[in-house]
């Protein structure tokens, strides 16, 4: 855990959806956490970089969807990105609760 502040209510939910979403996404409890930690601390940075597993067009196989129906640019239809690294995607959308 780092040194920054103590989160909001509304930040701690957010915590606790991103982990349940990591771990349904194969994620370990402590990776979950691990992610949603850095997430948390991103986002009170105002950092506007996203990591796929967050994002509605990764699939169970890593692969991304939006590269396999051709709308991302430079990549393969077969694109499988890192999962977990922040980035700028033009493709990203958020996977939001069910
Ligand atoms: S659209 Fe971009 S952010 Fe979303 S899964 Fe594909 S590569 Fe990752």
């Amino acid at each position: 855990m780092s040194d920054r502040r103590a989160l909001t209510s509304k930040e701690l939910d957010r915590f606790e959806y991103r982990m349940g979403l990591f771990k349904r996404r194969g994620l370990s409890s402590d990776e979950a956490e691990t992610l949603a930690d850095k997430l948390a601390s991103r986002d009170i940075d105002c950092d506007d970089r996203r990591v796929c597993l967050e994002c509605k067009h990764i699939q169970r196989d890593g692969k991304c969807f939006a590269a396999q129906q051709g709308r991302l640019h430079n990549a393969p239809t077969y694109y499988t990105p890192v999962r977990t690294m922040l980035q700028r995607c033009e493709g990203f959308a958020w996977q939001t609760p069910a």
